[in-house]
């Protein structure tokens, strides 16, 4: 099948504006969307509008499109020779700019681009899992489901009928790419295409394996065991190997990265292996001193406060905070005391508090909302 003209797929001029792109494309995709147009072969021509929206939508990738054509965004254009292969994993886009096209004329030797029967390592998933403030300190054993392309059991990743082969692409023997003659500004140049038989996979398959279709995988339900560490933090994520998807060609299946979410707590703050704590306490308990009962994840701890303890006063409770994830033992949870001034007081307090100032040799001018208090208890009294 040989690839439209992406202008002619999005229905546009070859000066269109960036604005009349975004515009076509949103007109075009909305109309043969899979999820609305059911009709045969919506999808790929949803599939195709995607395709030439994504170069044209794109300064570099559409100026070296109007100069070289489908050959500039073909993935193994230009690759081989003296040019370092781009992308690394996957079979993704061309993506450099339009210098790398440029260079892949002159440093390339027109080398043939990757080997598509060579194993390739499947696409990373991630998940997400949800913990409480708690499940993340002390760690959780979870199974987790999810849908991941497996190898198809009926052809065992072939893609064809069982008891039949896929056979070497006859277009391009193997190489799942095919030389094209281009005009460029620098005269005629041979470049190398995706072959259109194979789709770039170096076989053809003519009895499909009907579980599968051809594709040689399938979409799987699949669970996995996780044991989650006790102190992993928020936002941090875990590699599973081998719970990706499946690789190609007999390839490994790709990672699983499992990311942590975890709920925050209403009574601690956490840094790290650090726990949070305030702690109120009255008037008389900071200049007294008292012995408290103080929360921690690790159950209730009793804490010294001293005699003339001052607000802001920071205790360590030693090995009370979260566990190091490498490394052993636990941070310390961290109290700080807020010394709370009464509120409301009664009439008893108050003659308490005034003795009290009294015998520390301070003259008080109390403030308008006690004269008026007392003038009703003066009221309360005469009854
Ligand atoms: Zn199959
Ligand atoms: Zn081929």
């Amino acid at each position: 099948m040989a690839k439209r003209d992406y202008y002619d797929v999005l229905g546009v001029s070859k000066d269109a504006t960036d604005d009349e792109i975004k515009k076509a494309y949103r007109k075009l995709s909305k109309k043969f969307h899979p999820d609305i147009n059911k009709e045969a072969g919506a999808e790929d021509k949803f599939k195709e509008l995607a395709e030439a929206y994504e170069v044209l939508s794109d300064g570099n990738k559409r100026a070296a499109y109007d100069q070289y054509g489908h050959a500039s965004t073909d993935p193994n254009f230009g690759a081989g020779g003296g040019y370092g292969g781009y992308g690394g994993g996957g079979f993704g886009g061309f993506s450099g700019g339009f210098e790398d096209i440029f260079d892949s004329f002159f440093g390339g030797g027109g080398g043939r681009g990757r080997n598509p029967n060579a194993p390739r390592q499947g696409s990373d998933l991630q998940y997400r899992i949800h913990l409480t403030f708690e499940e993340a300190i002390f760690g959780k054993k979870e199974t987790i489901r999810y849908k991941r392309d497996e190898e198809c059991k009926t052809c065992s990743g072939s893609g064809a009928k069982p008891g039949t082969q896929p056979k070497t692409c006859s277009k391009c023997h193997g190489s799942g790419a095919v030389g094209v003659e281009r005009n460029t500004p620098f005269g005629r140049v041979m470049t190398q295409a995706v072959c259109d038989v194979c789709g770039g996979t170096g076989k053809e398959i003519t009895d499909k394996c009907t579980t599968c279709h051809g594709k040689g995988h399938v979409e799987t339900d699949h669970s996995v065991a996780v044991t989650i560490p006790p102190g992993v933090d928020d936002g941090q994520q875990m590699r599973l190997n081998g719970q990706g998807e499946v690789g190609s060609n007999g390839g490994p299946y790709g990672d699983l990265y499992v990311v942590f979410q975890v709920e925050p707590s209403d009574i601690f703050d956490r840094e790290g292996t650090e726990i949070y704590y305030t702690l109120p306490i009255s008037f008389a308990q900071a200049a007294l001193g008292d012995e408290i009962e103080v929360p921690t994840v690790h159950g209730k701890v009793k804490l010294k406060i001293p005699a003339g303890t001052q607000t802001g006063t920071n205790f360590r409770l030693k090995g009370k905070g979260a566990p190091r994830l490498r490394g052993t033992g636990n941070g310390d949870q961290h109290v700080k005391v807020t010394v709370v001034t009464p509120k409301n007081l009664n009439e008893k307090q108050r003659e308490a508090i005034r003795a009290f100032a009294a015998a520390g040799g301070d003259t008080l001018v109390e403030d308008e909302a006690n004269f008026f208090d007392k003038v009703k208890d003066a009221f309360k009294n005469k009854k």
